[in-house]
């Protein structure tokens, strides 16, 4: 019998529980029988048969959840760092993407699902716009199927408009085959809206709608998507509350409205609006209209599935944004409006509300899917003292300190090891997606790709530079 079939009980741990009223239970215990939080509380008794786990020192959590990733990209882990998203456009929509065979969009589905449990995030949306083939779609699916993880398919195909791939025969016959009683926590159409006058996207939207799946669309990213996107979704009757704006960086009061009245929620990907330049990142807005926000990573071209730093930079960008302003107009902030503890209502709730599962996951409260995150390390100096729980997750956790998780009741990390997973496998696979690329693009475009050429560098005019030292002199030569 596997850990997973046995009762789980976690012992003593300092439990953020992330109900409506945030209440945290130091000292406390969570009892997980099948799939689900039976009990939580202070010294419960548990099965018999129960595995005991021993939270002193740790921080009991609901899985986190990722309203936005492109895991197919997973394959290049790390060779964008340097990209703005022109860059990251020409390579995928315009140029290298085509490359991606049905197998490697398979090896970057599993290695981003593996990641994303590891790092303690129970349920991701595949954001997944490289199915250019109904072969490349069941690749993916078949990844996601291959890891205890709750994923949500976001389908999508940046080498069609979504008029042609949403009503095409091969996209039907997929949904019938692979959606309909299929094993994914759930199923969204992911495409753009450009702001064409003519509305080609609203055959999409009426595919969306007849299949009753929420569009989930990049929204408000500077040179891209804006106004005009939002308003031909809003007269066109097609924002609803299920709808997901991804970033909504770059976006009028008037959108910002449209969305807050039709009770959408924004998944705000803080560091890649920050490096990639969508637009600033946009909860300081959002919490100024009321609008539902969740979190999200984008992709690990350029950074990782870790929700630990979604929180933390999207706590300092929100603060960064409130200092700014108020120096702009010599003033100074003495309260923080965003809160440590918001964030982290945000990485679980927000996410679970903008999926429409709030019943189901994102809190540790009896009845609900038991999706559990134990955040403890004794190695770590950085694990103690834990004063202040919100803030310690944001602020000091990181995913090193993720040391068992538990999705729907199965232990799928244990000890900080993850449980079942074929790790070696899964970098062969990744492998075999790096060798296929490098070798039909060609080594030079491979380095060119990775490493964009820097403009010439203009030189700043300074008042106080001096053109050179002397160091016979010790003096400055003007
Ligand atoms: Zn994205």
């Amino acid at each position: 019998m596997s850990a997973s079939d046995r009762p789980v009980v976690f012992r003593n741990g300092l439990v953020l529980t992330m109900d409506d009223a945030h209440t945290v239970l130091p000292g406390a215990d969570v009892l997980v029988v099948g799939d689900r939080i039976a009990e939580v509380g202070i010294g419960l008794t548990a099965p018999d048969d129960a595995l005991e786990i021993d939270a002193t020192d740790g921080i009991l959590m609901p899985g986190m959840i990722d309203t936005h990733r492109h895991l197919w990209q997973t394959a290049m882990r790390g060779y964008g760092a340097d990209w703005t998203l022109t860059q990251y456009f020409v390579w995928y929509y315009l140029e290298s993407g085509k490359l991606f065979r049905p197998e490697d969009v398979y090896a970057g589905n599993l290695l981003g699902a593996i990641e994303a449990i590891d790092a303690g995030v129970t349920t991701t949306v595949d954001w997944s716009h490289g199915l250019q083939t109904p072969e490349h779609a069941d690749a993916a699916v078949d990844a996601l199927e291959a890891v205890d993880g709750r994923f949500v398919l976001a389908y999508g195909n940046i080498q069609q408009g979504p008029w042609e791939w949403a009503t095409s025969p091969e996209f039907r016959d997929f949904h019938r085959r692979r959606i309909d009683g299929g094993k994914l926590a759930g199923f969204q159409l992911a495409f753009d809206v450009t702001g064409d006058p003519a509305f080609p996207e609203r055959a999409a939207f009426e595919v969306a709608r007849e299949l009753g799946a929420p569009v989930t669309t990049h929204a408000g990213v500077w040179g891209a998507t804006n106004d005009d996107g939002i308003r031909l979704m809003h007269e066109n009757g097609f924002m609803t509350p299920s709808t997901v704006y991804v970033h909504a960086a770059t976006l009028t009061h008037d959108s910002y409205n449209r969305i807050a009245a039709t009770g959408g929620s924004v998944s705000v990907s803080t560091e890649s609006e920050q490096s990639a330049g969508q637009g600033y990142p946009p909860t300081w807005q959002l919490r100024h209209h009321d609008i539902p926000v969740s979190l999200s990573m984008d992709t690990s071209v350029w950074w990782s599935g870790d929700l630990f730093s979604a929180m933390r930079s999207t706590l300092g960008a929100d603060r960064s944004r409130e200092h700014l302003e108020a120096h702009a107009k010599q003033e100074t902030i003495t309260h923080c409006h965003l809160r440590a503890e918001q964030v982290v209502e945000w990485a679980t709730r927000g996410g679970a509300r903008a999926l429409g599962m709030d019943t189901t996951i994102g809190a540790l409260t009896p009845g609900r899917q038991a999706d559990v995150v134990l955040i403890k390390n004794d190695a770590s100096p950085a694990m103690f003292p834990i004063l202040n729980p919100h803030g310690h997750v944001v602020f000091q956790a990181q995913r090193a300190d993720v040391h068992t998780v538990l999705v729907a009741g199965r232990v799928v990390k244990r000890d900080g090891r993850l449980v079942g997973v074929d790790l070696a496998a899964a970098r062969a696979r990744v492998a075999a997606t790096i060798d296929h690329l490098r070798e039909t693009m060609g080594e030079q475009a491979w380095q060119r790709g990775m490493n964009p050429d820097i403009p010439e560098t203009a030189i700043l005019e300074n008042p106080y530079q001096y053109t050179e030292w002397d160091a016979g002199s010790a003096q400055w030569k003007h």
